[in-house]
């Protein structure tokens, strides 16, 4: 594909939840049409595509039907095989490509990109037995974090282990193999930031944002991030900088921790929309989906700029959702729900953000009162990990 995508084209997305959903909502504001590919029927994402096919993500068939009908294909969901991805390519512009999937869905992979290309992470080696396990607690020394290198998100996969034990006992637990050990970083803040890059190199780079978690979950986005601007300016150029190495066309997510000494150091990265970045509907004139869009297709990619400062509670499981009445009754929060029936616990089922003027996020106290009814019982202070 050369050139930007005409107005009235189709935009394939692999995956059909919120991110999706998100995704297809900015494409419709551009004038493109969406097909969305989905395991799941009655998809967040389905409800606001043109088209939907639902199948499986790895079925020759499915795919070549989902190709037939988009002028280009991206992603809001990374997991599709190595064979399915070459499969897509083969047939459409795939964008980002399956070199880049490939790099973020194994860690292995990514954290070797990443240090290649001169990004700082945890310390990490790969463990695939009890000798490998070993050395790396040797090399690496505890407490650390045992990882599943595929497949994990929201936490799943991984285990804090403090003694040789306990990490003898999380490599009998863990599965698939192999695992990476990483050393425990004593983190101040967990930051992000969200790049979009063009075919012709072109990126924009969304200011740092701050995130905690509840129970391995996103909670709360503060944008921008409470840090020095020498260290949100690094983050930002971090980022840009893996953007440029990966040859992205697209957007990425980059999340980082900032070390009690300042310094940045690269958790992981995903290819996609990233709830860490669900602030920018509300809070800039071009949105991490807009700019999502605009890349796979081709458009000029605007600044990813902010005119607002904001807060971002998701809303998560039965309690939370619970509360949606209470939310739509309150002046200022400003509402978005995913079209999911069931709030199962731990499940995302929405967010809300609040939006301040620029350079006036409140401290603490602020924040927790500008939540209102989904204000946190405790100080909402960021999640050690230990
Ligand atoms: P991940 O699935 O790698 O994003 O990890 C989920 C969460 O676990 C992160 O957001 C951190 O809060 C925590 N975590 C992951 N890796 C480390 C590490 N090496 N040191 C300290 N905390 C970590």
């Amino acid at each position: 594909m050369s050139g930007a995508l005409p107005p009235g084209s189709t935009i394939g997305i692999v995956g059909g939840g919120q991110l999706g959903r998100m995704s297809a909502m900015a494409a419709a504001r551009l004038g493109y049409r969406v097909l969305i590919l989905t395991d799941e029927a009655n998809s967040p994402a389905s409800h606001v595509a043109l088209t939907t096919i639902v199948g499986d993500y790895d079925n020759p068939d499915t795919l070549r039907a989902f190709a037939a009908g988009a002028d280009v294909i991206t992603f809001e969901f990374e997991n599709v095989s190595a064979a399915g991805l070459d499969l897509l390519a083969s047939l459409r512009p795939v964008r980002p490509g399956p070199a880049v999937l490939r790099i973020s869905q194994d860690r292995v992979a990514e954290k070797s990109f990443l240090n290649a290309a001169g990004a700082a992470t945890a310390p990490w080696a790969e463990v695939t037995d009890a000798a490998s396990l070993d050395a790396a607690i040797a090399r690496i020394r505890l407490p650390g974090i045992l990882k599943t290198t595929r497949l994990g998100y929201d936490g799943k996969g991984q285990a804090l282990v403090r003694t040789a034990e306990q990490a003898h006992a999380a490599l009998a637990e863990l599965a698939p193999k192999p695992l990476i050990l990483e050393g425990f970083v004593d983190f101040a803040c967990e930051i992000s930031v969200v790049v979009a890059r063009g075919a012709d190199g072109s990126a924009s780079a969304f200011d740092a944002v701050e995130n905690r978690h509840r129970h391995h979950i996103l909670d709360i986005t503060l944008a921008p991030a409470r840090i020095p601007p020498e260290t949100a300016e690094a983050a930002r150029a971090l980022a840009l900088r893996v953007a440029a190495a990966l040859d992205l066309v697209g957007l990425l997510a980059v999340e980082m921790f900032v070390t009690r000494d300042g310094s940045v150091v690269v958790n992981e990265i995903a290819p996609r929309p990233h709830n860490s970045g669900h602030w920018t509907i509300d809070a800039c004139p071009a949105s991490q989906f807009e700019l999502h869009i605009r890349a796979v297709a081709g458009l000029p990619l605007p600044a990813a700029g902010r005119h607002s400062d904001a807060v971002m509670k998701n809303l998560v499981g039965p309690e939370e959702t619970a509360l949606w009445p209470a939310i739509l009754a309150t002046e200022g929060l400003i509402p978005h729900l995913y079209g999911k029936t069931e709030a199962r616990p731990g499940r995302k089922m929405g967010h809300v953000t609040r939006l301040f003027p620029r350079g006036s996020l409140p401290g603490e106290f602020g924040v927790r009162a500008a939540l209102g009814p989904l204000s946190p019982a405790e100080a909402v202070e960021p999640e050690s990990g230990a």
